[in-house]
């Protein structure tokens, strides 16, 4: 038995060594120290020697570098730049283009909690603030949401009159070019209230301000277009759009098959040197209404009037309404959603040089750019718009659950109506705090590529089944569309954020694991660098840091997942609270679980691994909800760590637990080489699954906190349009909550009573006439309850139509919708 101690020890300084992640000279001192000790009792002389023969015949030649530079590294350089799969150029872009934030630390395995804790609380200006209580509340109020897609089909003339004198489309451009110079944060806010009045709103504020023209100019124009086109973009003289995709060429927009060719021709009466251009584009949002369209198109200069290269690649253009040979103005129908958004087409149409985006500097760099560019407007649009349409439907779907009763009760006491409750809060609560994180990411100077990704998939799916419980928990009132419904035209529109920006199945199976396994990688990118540099020696040199720090990087998450995995991650330092401390620790453990596996695959699946979808989606799935868990732990302690929200943060946090176990259950299971994947799982679930989905206990506190008023409720519906005003039936309900809430003693009373047989008459005035009567209620009660019953009528009200007004035709021809409200 005295024979194993010193393995033993052996062993177990390894294993030390690979979870703190000591350097191998820490390492082999200590394992050295330690087999010294064993020597000295004299217990096993013999197997002392041989542990101690066996640590130096590994650590010796990896401690001397020209021994491990040489004859090791030397030989992995040459296999490694062999196997190593082509990057083309459009990957080499994506992944050259943003920064690494905090998911960097999720992949590392062991994040540095400090962190992320060290960023500041995000927080408004005074300037921004009064922007949102001002000009976004009442625009809110102007824009009646049926009137615009049923009636009007755009936004009234005076909503975009309001829009353009306040500036509305020029949040993100600075104030020395006229526009607001708005922090992200600002932006994301602005997005999130509108969106939750009115999808058509919100999509025409989020185009200008998201990726296209003057993002576009701010980065890369000339001064003179700076100059010309920013300020006339910020005050709505002019209305951009961006036209990237065309019937062939969608997800796949790099094929764009719309060209330029380098020419000479007229120009405002003057011979110039330009670009005869030819597209056919589609789906273009603010298309119809555009006055200045920005265009992606490949640039061909067959006559080498400007160098020697015929084809010049992806080049951006701005293209003023007006110029001959262009046709705009007919629109698509999405989803019911009246946001203008159309065709484009042009034929051999002629632009100077000094309408390309950039000038002449930037020809063949259009993809560059637009990628350059493409994450800050994804981490605010989508989510925000997302965000905000869940919050608006966790406030009316909460409030009213507790006004609509059938067979007596709440429609919200029953289980049913609970469990979709309180998904509703928890997906809610999670797309608030992650749509938020990537907006901060972006004020602190970030190109979030990444949570960007994250933040679109995630946000647009949280919202679609926040929107579809909302549905079903609303029943006929989510049905039936008419001005009283403040559902269902989200509810249509959801496929649309699910697909523009990224579609959502190409974002989850392509991009988020295929760009965050290597941008965030603490070693692949400067592994693939190192070995492609151009200089022997420096190859050499850094590769061999890059490598010896990749595989103690390997070891180390290994024996991380496997410690964590037996002792189910209850032990380590972490921030935090008593409440959220083993939240950290859980995640550590999967952070450690998902490094080891993407590391395995990239070794071991290589070139092909970004062809396994199934596989890049579901570790994409676990980076996701590792992003997600981390944006709401932090949200928490933003918020002071308030034990009310503790129902919202634990039930979606063990909902993105239980994700991530799915999700890594399902790569393992499903490893496309099985003994590399019955090993992982050894490593990964030493004792199986574990995790659970949230308790329905947990359900029914997180769900009971949409039915009551409470300052956890407010914080998390805060920031949407809630006003109780005309046109927001959604703000209405919601403020019924508290008096109905309020009435309910003196309703039980009044229902008892009728049915104990105490009140004779049937119709419900005549029955409050005789409560009072009778001295069951007072007068003041009996007022209370016809508060309540016409705060319930107005909650569950469904409107119907003459037939003609349902006709487009007669709308078209201008029939009038009239009063079209009716009692349930
Ligand atoms: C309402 C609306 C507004 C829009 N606004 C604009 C705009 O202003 N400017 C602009 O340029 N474009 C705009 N778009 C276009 C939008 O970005 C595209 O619709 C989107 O890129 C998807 O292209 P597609 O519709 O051709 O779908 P396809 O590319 O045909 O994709 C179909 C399906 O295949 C999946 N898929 C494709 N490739 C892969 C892959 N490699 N791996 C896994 N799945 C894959 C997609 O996820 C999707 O589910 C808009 C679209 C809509 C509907």
């Amino acid at each position: 038995m005295s024979a194993v101690l010193p393995f033993l020890v052996l062993l177990l300084v390894v294993a030390v060594a690979a979870y703190h992640r000591w350097s191998l000279a820490v390492f082999t001192a200590v394992a050295g120290a330690g087999l010294v000790l064993v020597g000295l009792t004299g217990v096993a002389p013999v197997a002392t020697i041989v542990a101690g023969s066996l640590l130096a015949v590994v650590a010796l030649p990896l401690l001397i570098t020209p021994i491990r530079q040489n004859l090791i590294t030397a030989p992995l350089l040459k296999f490694y730049t062999k196997i190593l799969p082509p990057l083309s150029e459009t990957e080499k872009t994506a992944l050259e283009a943003g920064t690494v934030g905090f998911e960097g630390e999720l992949f590392s395995g062991a994040p540095k909690w400090a962190d992320l804790l060290a960023q500041p609380k995000p927080t408004l200006t005074a300037e921004e603030q009064a922007f949102l209580d001002g000009p976004v509340e009442e625009v809110c109020k102007m824009t009646n949401d049926w009137e615009t897609t049923h009636v009007h089909a755009d936004l009234e003339p005076q909503v975009w009159d309001y829009l353009k004198k306040n500036k509305f489309f020029g949040m993100i451009i600075p104030k020395e070019y006229g526009g607001l110079g708005f922090s992200a944060l600002a932006h994301h806010k602005v997005i999130q209230k509108l969106a939750s009045i009115s999808a058509t709103l919100s999509s025409t504020v989020g185009v200008p301000n998201s990726l296209g023209p003057a993002e576009l100019l701010l980065h890369y124009g000339t001064e003179d277009q700076k100059r010309h086109y920013l300020p006339r973009l910020a005050d709505g003289r002019e209305i951009p759009c961006f036209a990237l995709t065309g019937p062939t060429a969608g997800s796949d927009a790099t094929s764009l098959p719309d060209f330029g060719i380098v020419c000479e021709g007229d120009w405002n009466g003057a011979k110039v040197l330009g670009v005869k251009l030819t597209f056919d584009k589609r789906y273009i949002t603010l298309a119809p209404v555009a006055t200045v369209i920005g265009l992606a198109f490949r640039l061909y200069d067959p006559n080498k009037l400007l160098g020697d290269d015929a084809d010049r690649g992806i080049t951006l253009a701005l293209i003023p309404r007006e110029t001959p040979g262009l046709s705009v103005g007919r629109r698509h129908f999405p989803l019911n959603c009246t946001f203008m958004n159309g065709p484009l087409h042009g034929k051999e149409m002629f632009l100077p040089l000094s309408q390309l985006i950039g000038g002449e500097e930037y020809i063949g760099h259009g993809w560059r750019m637009l990628v350059e560019c493409l994450s800050v407007g994804r981490a605010i649009t989508l989510p925000s718009t997302s965000s905000g349409a869940a919050k608006l439907a966790a406030a009316a779907t909460g409030a009213y659950s507790r006004i609509r009763k059938q067979f007596g009760l709440s429609i919200g006491r029953f289980e049913g109506v609970e469990e979709a409750l309180a998904r509703i809060a928890g997906n809610t609560y999670a797309a608030a705090a992650l749509s938020q994180a990537t907006a901060a990411a972006v004020d602190r100077g970030e190109k979030p590529a990444v949570p960007s990704a994250i933040a679109k998939y995630h946000a647009t799916e949280m919202a679609r089944e926040v929107g579809k419980d909302a549905m079903d928990v609303h029943g006929g009132k989510g049905v039936i569309l008419g001005p009283s419904n403040y559902l269902g035209r989200g509810w249509q529109a959801a496929p649309i954020s699910i697909t523009v920006e990224g579609a959502n199945i190409m974002t989850r199976s392509l991009m988020i694991f295929g760009q965050g396994a290597i941008r965030c990688h603490p070693w692949v990118l400067k592994e693939m660098q190192a070995a492609t540099h151009p200089d022997p020696a420096v190859r050499l040199r850094e590769f061999d840091t890059n490598l010896f720090g990749h595989i103690g990087f390997a070891i180390s998450n290994a024996v991380r997942s496997l410690w964590m995995g037996m002792t189910f991650a209850a032990f380590g330092s972490a921030p935090g609270d008593d409440y959220t401390k083993r939240f950290y620790r859980r995640l550590n453990r999967y952070s450690a679980n998902l490094a080891l596996v993407a590391d395995t695959s990239m070794l071991t699946l290589g070139g092909k691994l970004k062809f396994k979808e199934k596989l890049s989606g579901r570790l994409g799935d676990v980076l996701s909800q590792l992003y997600i868990a981390s944006a709401m732990l932090k949200r928490y302690e933003d918020e002071g760590r308030p034990a009310s929200e503790q129902p919202l943060l634990a039930w979606a946090f063990h909902d993105s637990v239980f994700k991530i176990e799915n999700a890594l259950s399902g790569a393992l299971r499903n490893y496309p080489i099985r003994p590399v994947g019955w090993l992982l799982w050894l490593l990964v679930f030493p004792f199986g699954r574990r995790a659970q989905a949230p308790s329905d206990r947990l359900g029914r506190r997180a769900a009971a906190l949409l039915m009551s008023p409470s300052d956890a409720r407010d914080r998390l519906v805060s920031g949407v349009f809630l006003t109780p005003c005309e046109n927001n039936p959604a703000g209405r309900v919601n403020a019924a909550l508290a008096k109905v809430i309020l009435a309910e003693p003196v309703e039980r009373k009044f229902m008892k009573a009728v049915k104990g047989g105490e009140i004779a008459a049937l119709d419900y005035a005549a029955q409050l006439a005789e409560a009072v009567q009778k001295g069951l209620i007072t007068g003041e009660e009996r007022a209370q309850l016809e508060e309540l019953r016409r705060l319930t009528w107005d909650a569950i009200s469904v409107d119907d139509f003459d037939h003609e007004d349902l006709v487009a035709a007669s709308l078209y021809r201008g029939a009038k919708s009239g009063d079209t409200r009716r009692a349930a």
